[in-house]
């Protein structure tokens, strides 16, 4: 897909081509009038809204916002260039209501006005940011890299400096950006500056970063009319054409070029898609701190030409790289990251692309090159014939030309270049089958730890590896256990102990076979599927390549056969192994074979040496992700590669499959954080482009050819290879899936192990996002204050628990249809309460005629805005009009609890407010017909938000509260029991857990709504007896049992918990008729606000 850049270059060419061919064009440019570039800023905003706003900036600033807001309580806000309208608009309500300070530096008179109008609106309409405590000052000029200019012309200092796409003419940036964070709000209130950007990396010559976050499949969707594309090519071209009549004729000319370039799609009909790559960049006010780094580290240390191998970690550019030479320097560098905010990556072998990353040091651990190999000690496990000690800075390369001078090898990858991000994640290589991967051979680590900045040992080194002051944690077996396959997360790695063994030969033979249709490609990957699964012997690993050569779909096959002197017999010469007559009969005689050692077999790759003639002379880039299968050849997932090398970008993009099974497979999954161990097959998705395409659009149309097929891949399969994730949006759903069951326990592991999240930009160690715990549906009367009170009581669970909240209205999605189908103003529909009144019959028209064609559209609008909330704990609704909406909705997110607030206000109050009282009058019948109870009933008539922070505290923070977390962390579930399909959950397992009764109890003493005096007895039916006497025992009530004739429990079991004094009766045999009676009175005792 073409980017703005692309775009841009292009039109700038179809200028120079019309003068070519027309004199006329000879009038020369001129820059864009005010409301051109109003009309092309609006145009370009619109068009970014769904995808960039929505999917990248909202998210981000979310997340940065919700813990300053939680640690300041409200926030000030500068926003340089912010348009007519600021970004912030897009926040949730609570943290719009976090702001009380806002100023902006708005240069373009008309969005000045436009912005002041918008901040301060005209009666009736509710102010975007409600709780500004002062006027907001516009300062109608450029920001400029001056701090003392700024603080003199009355600004003051602030908690956030916000640059969304505003630093285009600023140069340089860094100067700018300094002069931002002399204006944020110093020690004990640390700000933040953030910047948006539209491009993959912003080069700020040496500015640490706080955080960052890149968004490379940002898209902007244009709408595919005249009027649209006229008012967008010439602001994405920046200037028009002086001459008028040669304008009209440029923009002719410009439309063609938008729909040359710009790509189509179905799910986007009448839109024109170009890529628009993102970055969020923040800065804390220490970031210019960078010095202190370097002063406590020699000068040498500091490099400034990066050894890097992989071709998009080259194109970031990082704050420094320091090449520590002692463990003394990478202790400092991580001191300097917590006392500064920020993080650091760590580049071993340069493999990846996230070793180095925009605006954040890169310790590069290249010095650290030792390797020491100790014949004849085999550790603890008597399996190995020697140790290995090898430092971070090695390869796989060094390490297997070491080892094999002494007659031993450790099982490591394919190429010899690659570094310790192998074996800290995994490891895949020939000797898999025999030996296990990398990670399963580390004995032993010496790191130093990301939380404490101390040097400690874990597992077996042995004594004369340890360096001074080495710990031994108190967590060492999780510590080993995490290292051993998600070991790139929790501190800096120094060196690892490997077991070796003895080093073999081996027998190579390759086989291409030509596929000329689909039906013979699907019978080769048969074949080798046959073949595969006839091999039982761990010595043995076959791999196949599906790729093109000459235009033509080819099945590479290799197979390498490992054997030993100990295979050969004691004395004997290791000498080649003959075709196994298997491999004849089904791939037919072998194209070629070779017998090596471990540092020949580094040559025989076929990606290496055989397709492309020869990796295409060594002149390309390539990009991987891997995925495990069991059965590749399952004829849904053999199609799915076929159809997709077929739609390969670029003729040199292949499929690499690797053998599992053996040693991979035998080590239980929770042996090691390494999860995905049930596989026979690792799919190597490889997107291969010419080395001079780097950067531009062809090597990201590989990379988007390798996420489309593995993120198509991904259901279908066995779980992902971690080794090559990174902090990538696109990488988050691979993430999930590779660590299989164990990553829960690696994300508490890292939150532990890692608490400052200095390791950001290794592989993310996710859980899978889940929908909010908890969902509040706040309805009410029109004019009651619905949306006013959610925003409280979103930001009442942001300030006083730890869970994230946030609370959105539903009805966004059809404003924002009715407006585009009918040109009503969405923005006044959203902000401004007369003009949604006034449209309030069309809208209720216009929805019901939705509804009427898609019969799921209520259905589908919840779940939308729950999905766009997930791994939000708490979400709160408003808009909802449904009568019933618990009843309604609930069953749609099974894990979410779902409870309903409806906000009431007098007649008057809701007249006062705007509200439409003839609906309400309408909705009070049909609810009163209907008998709804809400969960809660809040009165919202006084004025101010006092009212509502103290039912908030009262009532809604106890619903999902620490507490109940723990109680829920008490509660084992057993999946497919006592039936496939079932998920059982042990309740009554709480009571054999420490303290798990007395909390139980005293929950559900805190849960109840009404008033305990008033209470005479607790009642039970059934099976909670031991919960219910715990709390009749808590509250000091009676407790009546009602239980059918033979069915009370044991004597004895009452006696255990020491209640017997709180029974007084048990009625046996009640009926049922009886029994409901008594419910009723009960439930009408009941002091809950609705009769809960
Ligand atoms: C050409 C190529 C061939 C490959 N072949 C194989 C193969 O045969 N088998 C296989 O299993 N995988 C293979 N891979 C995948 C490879 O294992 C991963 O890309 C791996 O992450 C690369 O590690 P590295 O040290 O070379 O890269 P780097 O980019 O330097 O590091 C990768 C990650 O490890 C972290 N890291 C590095 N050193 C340390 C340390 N000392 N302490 C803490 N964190 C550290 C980095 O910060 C980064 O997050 C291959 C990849 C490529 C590009």
């Amino acid at each position: 897909m073409a980017t703005l850049y692309d775009l841009k270059k292009a039109l700038e060419r179809s200028i120079d081509t019309a003068s070519q061919e027309k004199t006329a064009v000879s009038s020369g440019t001129r820059l864009l009038s005010t409301s051109e570039y109003s009309d092309g800023f609006q145009a370009l905003r619109e068009a970014s809204e769904q995808s960039n706003y929505r999917s990248f900036i909202l998210p981000q600033l979310e997340s940065l916002l919700t813990p300053l807001v939680r640690s300041h309580g409200q926030i000030s806000v500068l926003e340089i260039g912010p348009g007519p309208k600021s970004v912030l608009r897009y926040l949730s309500n609570s943290l719009r209501s976090s702001i009380r300070k806002y100023d902006a530096y708005e240069p373009h008179g008309q969005h000045a006005t436009d912005l002041q109008m918008w901040l301060c609106p005209i009666l009736d309409t509710r102010p975007l940011l409600p709780c500004l405590e002062t006027p907001p000052i516009i300062h109608r000029k450029p920001f400029t890299a001056d701090i003392n200019a700024n603080i003199s012309a009355g600004t003051a200092r602030y908690d956030v400096i916000l640059f969304c796409h505003s630093m285009y003419g600023m140069s340089p940036k860094r100067e700018f950006l300094a002069g931002a964070l002399g204006m944020l709000d110093r020690w004990p209130r640390s700000g933040l500056a953030i910047v948006f950007h539209r491009e993959e990396t912003l080069r700020l010559n040496g500015l640490p970063c706080h955080k960052t976050a890149v968004h490379p499949s940002g898209t902007i969707c244009v709408k595919d009319d005249n009027e649209t594309l006229d008012r967008f090519a010439p602001f994405v071209a920046g200037f028009a054409m002086r001459d008028s009549g040669v304008h009209k004729l440029i923009l002719d000319e410009w439309r063609d070029q938008c729909r040359v370039l710009g790509r189509r799609d179905t799910a986007c009909r009448g839109y024109l898609l170009f890529s628009s790559p993102n970055i969020m960049v923040s800065f804390a006010s220490e970031a210019t701190g960078l010095a202190h780094l370097t002063l406590n580290l020699p000068s040498a240390l500091r490099v400034d030409e990066p050894r890097v191998k992989n071709r998009q970690a080259r194109l970031h550019s990082p704050a420094a790289i320091v090449r520590p030479t002692e463990i003394l320097h990478v202790q400092h560098c991580l001191h300097w990251a917590a006392q500064h905010g920020t993080g650091l990556t760590v580049v071993g072998g340069s493999h990846s692309g996230q070793c180095i990353w925009p605006n954040v040091v890169a310790v590069d651990m290249s010095a650290f090159n030792k390797i020491l190999v100790i014949p004849n000690e085999n550790g603890p496990g008597t399996d190995a014939s020697g140790l290995v000690v090898a430092e971070a800075g090695c390869t796989s390369g060094d390490i297997i030309r070491e080892t094999i001078a002494a007659g031993l090898t450790v099982p490591l990858g394919a190429r010899p270049s690659v570094g310790a991000g192998l074996w800290l994640q995994g490891g895949i290589g020939h000797l898999s089958r025999l030996h296990g991967l990398s990670c399963d051979k580390i004995i032993g680590v010496v790191m130093v730890s990301a939380s404490s900045g101390r040097v400690l040992c874990v597992g077996h080194v042995p004594n004369n590896h340890l360096p001074d002051h080495a710990e031994v944690p108190d967590n060492a077996d999780d510590l080993l256990w995490a290292l051993k396959g998600a070991g790139t997360n929790f501190g800096v790695v120094i060196s690892v102990v490997f077991k070796a063994y003895a080093a073999p030969m081996y027998s190579i033979r390759h086989w291409v076979l030509p596929l000329s249709c689909t039906l013979e490609a699907r019978r080769g990957l048969q074949d080798y599927h046959k073949l595969v699964s006839a091999i039982t012997d761990p010595h043995t690993s076959v791999d196949a390549y599906l790729f093109f050569e000459d235009k033509k779909l080819r099945l590479g096959v290799t197979m390498i056969e490992a054997s030993t002197s100990d295979d050969a017999g004691i004395g004997d010469k290791i000498s080649p192994t003959a075709t196994p007559p298997s491999a004849t009969r089904v791939l037919g005689p072998e194209h070629e074979s070779k017998f090596v050692d471990n540092v020949g077999l580094f040559d025989t790759e076929m990606y290496m040496s055989g397709m492309h003639g020869g990796h295409a002379g060594g002149k390309t880039s390539s990009f991987k992700r891997c995925l495990f299968f069991k059965t590749v050849m399952a004829t849904h997932v053999a199609d799915k590669l076929l159809a997709a090398i077929e739609s390969r970008p670029s003729p040199l993009c292949y499929f690499h499959l690797l053998q599992g099974g053996g040693a991979i497979g035998e080590m239980a999954s929770d042996a090691t954080a390494f999860g995905c161990r049930d596989w026979d097959l690792a799919c190597v998705v490889t997107g291969v482009w010419s080395r001079d395409q780097d950067g531009t659009g062809a090597s990201q149309a590989a990379i988007q050819w390798v996420y489309k097929v593995a993120h198509d891949l991904l259901r279908l399969s066995h779980g992902a290879y971690g080794a090559d994730l990174g902090p990538y949006p696109r990488d988050a759903a691979l993430a999930v899936k590779a660590f299989g069951s164990n990553v829960t326990r690696l994300v508490g592991l890292k939150k532990a192990l890692d608490p400052h999240n200095i390791l950001a930009y290794a592989c993310p160690l996710v859980n899978a996002p889940s929908h909010p715990a908890l969902v509040i549906i706040v309805t009410g009367d029109s004019g009651a204050g619905k949306d006013y009170c959610a925003a409280i009581w979103a930001s009442s669970f942001v300030c006083e628990t730890r869970f994230t909240a946030r609370d959105v209205s539903i009805s966004h999605a059809t404003k924002r249809e009715f407006a585009a189908a009918t040109g009503a103003d969405l923005d006044r529909l959203l902000e401004d309460r007369a003009y949604k009144e006034k449209h309030r019959d069309a809208l209720t028209a216009f929805f019901q005629g939705q509804v009427n064609e898609r019969p799921g559209l209520r259905e589908q609008h919840f779940l939308d805005v729950v999905n766009d909330a997930m791994s939000t704990d708490v979400l709160l609704i408003t808009g909802m009009r449904d009568k019933t909406p618990v009843a309604a909705f609930s069953h749609l997110v099974p894990t979410s609890k779902v409870d309903e607030v409806r906000v009431q206000a007098s007649k008057d109050v809701r007249r006062d407010r705007g509200g439409c009282l003839e609906d309400v009058d309408r909705d009070d019948k049909a609810n009163h017909s209907m008998l709804h109870k809400p969960d809660f009933v809040f009165h919202n008539d006084l004025k101010g938000g006092e009212a509502a922070k103290e039912f908030a505290r009262d009532h809604l923070l106890r619903l999902w509260s620490e507490d109940l977390q723990r109680l829920g962390s008490l509660v084992r579930t057993t999946s497919d029991f006592p039936r496939m399909g079932v998920e059982f959950r042990h309740v009554l397992g709480i009571t054999q857990q420490p303290h798990g009764l007395h909390l139980c109890a005293s929950l559900l003493k805190s849960h109840f709504q009404g008033q305990w005096r008033r209470v005479d007895a607790i009642v039970c039916c059934g099976a909670g007896e031991i919960y219910a006497s715990a709390l009749a025992f808590s509250a000091q009530k009676p407790l009546a049992l009602i239980r059918e004739a033979g069915k009370l429990p044991p004597p004895d079991s009452i006696r255990r918990q020491g209640l017997v004094a709180y029974f007084v009766f048990l009625i046996r045999g009640i009926s049922k008729k009886q029994d409901s009676d008594r419910r009723r009175r009960d439930s009408s005792r009941c002091a809950c606000p609705c009769g809960r």
